[in-house]
């Protein structure tokens, strides 16, 4: 049997194979129903049915499995054996047969891989499927490799070929690029927990769960959740969940930095429903609804890149840190638009590209950090303004009560002394009441004593006040008594006492002795005779009888007042309208 005349040239191998070269991409079947044996693809070999892949790399998303057929020839002398490594990482089963080429003998299965096996069953321990093939010297083999992502759609028909050794050695490597993406994800999400419980801000918890999202996502796409974690039942749900759960932390991370409910209500609207989509996938994940997790995934793919103009949005608002995010954000996007674009097959799939993703999703955690850094920073400045704002208005308003406290003092002492004042005074007169008029003059009579100064008192009472109140009214009346006063009060001097002590009577302590007292009484005497207060009936004149009595020894002013005053009964029993002192024989005029 040959090989039909529209059939790809044989691969030549060596044994010093290193993953340059790649096959299974030439003579490719779709099997629609996924349902097809190895005979079924044979006849559909047979009858020209394998056609090259028409994209760079990738069938595209189609349901179903792919047969890809292919032959390697081997011009060495001995015999080689080689490491046929799928590139995808997110295949969910792969069957290969080999024969000699275009011999008549049945093909054997040389590989029977499939993500639901337990890893350890696999032939060859790598993340990737891989089988192994024997080349014999100077000899042909022709492979059919039946291959299918199950419903998770697309796939990639590469494959590499390598020398075993080299295939370790490579894995080796790229564990080192592994432990450098992973350790460092690793370390940020502790670095942030530990921050976070140490400073207290809420979006170092929200980061660092971010980033351990990552380690679950990364790590699942790469094929290393079920070569470490989930060794025996892997199932290609936890991939759909694992990016559900990025997603999630991721939009809540984006939504908490920010904080669009507060500064783009309208924004934050489309952040929400991103949100309930990736709750959505989430849910369908874990009911494992492939079709519908499927949608869920590839809208949430297509919304993820609004991140960025919102958080240009925000940095438009005043927020720099918002500026670095977005960038942050952009590299993720492009690193997961670079994915999108080799998934559909418009890129050729390679180990940059493979990596690019993860790497980009690293350099995106980088760069938020330093959007986080920056963010404390500001909500830092805006707390240490807001102290310093507080202690000046706390010192503004300490000075404002201290006036208040001053002012307030002031008019209290005010009303203090009003009220003293009032207390102390007559209010018709304006004069000493009888209560003051008494306790101004106990310490002048006690200094008169001990100084030996003479003093008098003048006991004075209008004479038949009544009469006046009457004719004329009792406001006359009182514009008699404040005229009276303040006749009296012209010969008062500095250490004098002058009060009124009852209705119509009035006292003065004068510092004078007997010739002065009476004097001074006799001048009151003729100054109130004088003394005419207009009324409505004609003009008003009155005359007042006065009392007069020195100081001789006695201690208390009750005692002189009431000589005074008897010096006075004997004024108005004599007629009234005149001066009488006061003395033991008698009265004197
Ligand atoms: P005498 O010559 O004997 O002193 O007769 P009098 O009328 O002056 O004396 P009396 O004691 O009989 O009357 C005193 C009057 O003074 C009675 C009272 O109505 C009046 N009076 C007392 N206080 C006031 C006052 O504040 N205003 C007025 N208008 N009258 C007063
Ligand atoms: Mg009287
Ligand atoms: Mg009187």
């Amino acid at each position: 049997m040959k090989a039909p005349a529209w059939a790809h040239a044989p691969l030549e191998v060596s044994g010093n194979e290193a993953g340059g070269k790649l096959t299974g991409l030439y003579e490719i079947w779709h099997d629609k129903s996924g349902d097809s044996v190895l005979a079924d693809a044979q006849q559909v070999y047979t009858n020209g049915g394998f056609h090259p892949l028409e994209s760079a790399g990738s069938t595209g998303l189609r349901p179903g499995a792919f047969w890809s057929h292919f032959t390697l020839r081997n011009n060495e002398s001995q015999s080689v054996k080689l490491h046929i490594e799928y590139v995808d990482h997110q295949l969910v089963g792969l069957q290969a047969f080999a024969r000699e080429f275009a011999s008549s003998k049945p093909y054997r299965q040389v590989g029977n891989l499939s993500i639901y096996s337990p890893f350890k069953s696999r032939q060859i321990e790598h993340n990737r499927f891989v089988f192994e093939i024997i080349v014999p010297a100077l000899s042909t083999q022709e492979l059919m490799v039946k291959f299918d992502s199950g419903e998770l759609g697309v796939v990639f028909p590469s494959m590499r070929i390598w020398k075993p050794e080299t295939l370790q050695r490579n894995s080796k490597g790229e564990i080192s690029v592994l432990a450098f993406l992973f350790g460092g994800y690793f370390l940020m999400a502790i670095f942030a927990f530990v921050g976070a419980i140490t400073v207290k801000e809420k979006i170092l918890y929200f980061y660092s769960l971010y980033c351990a999202s990552k380690i679950f996502v990364w790590g699942t796409v790469l094929g290393y959740t079920h070569q470490y974690l989930m060794t025996d039942h892997f199932h290609w749900s936890y991939a759909s969940l694992s990016s559900a759960v990025a997603i999630l932390t991721g939009l809540i991370f984006a939504r908490t930095f920010l904080d669009t409910r507060c500064y783009t209500p309208k924004l934050d609207y489309l952040l929400q429903l991103m949100m309930v989509n990736g709750g959505f996938l989430l849910l369908c994940a874990l009911l494992e609804l492939k079709a519908l997790s499927q949608v869920s995934m590839i809208i949430a793919l297509l919304s993820y890149p609004l991140i960025v103009p919102i958080a240009l949005v925000r940095w438009r608002q005043g927020d720099n840190a918002a500026a670095v995010f977005a960038l942050g954000w952009t590299t993720l996007v492009l690193g997961l638009l670079l994915q999108a674009m080799r998934d559909l097959g418009y890129v050729v799939h390679s180990p940059l590209n493979y990596y690019w993703p993860p790497l980009a999703s690293y350099v995106e955690m980088l760069a938020i950090m330093v959007a986080v850094g920056l963010m404390v920073k500001r909500l830092r400045l805006q707390k240490d303004r807001a102290e310093k704002k507080y202690l000046q208005q706390l010192e503004v308003s300490k000075v404002d009560l201290e006036h208040l406290v001053q002012l307030r003092t002031r008019e209290l002492e005010a009303a203090k002394a009003r009220a003293e004042h009032e207390a102390r005074t007559d209010p018709l007169t304006g004069i000493y009441n009888r209560r003051s008029f008494f306790e101004e003059s106990r310490p002048l009579i006690k200094l008169a004593l001990r100084k030996h100064i003479p003093l008098g008192v003048l006991m004075l009472d209008i004479d038949h006040f009544k009469s006046i109140n009457d004719i004329y009214g009792h406001s006359i009346g009182d514009q008699a008594l404040r005229a009276t006063a303040r006749v009296i009060a012209q010969h008062v001097r500095d250490m004098d006492v002058f009060g009124r002590i009852g209705g119509e009577e009035f006292a003065l302590l004068v510092s004078a002795d007997e010739l002065g007292a009476i004097t001074i009484a006799k001048r009151v005497h003729g100054d109130i005779a004088k003394i005419i207060i207009n009324s409505s009936q004609g003009p008003v004149q009155f005359t007042a009888s006065i009392g007069v009595a020195c100081l001789q020894g006695e201690s208390d002013i009750l005692e002189l007042l009431q000589r005074a005053d008897s010096a006075l009964y004997m004024a108005k029993r004599s007629g009234r309208n005149r001066v009488i002192e006061y003395s033991a024989e008698g009265v004197g005029a």
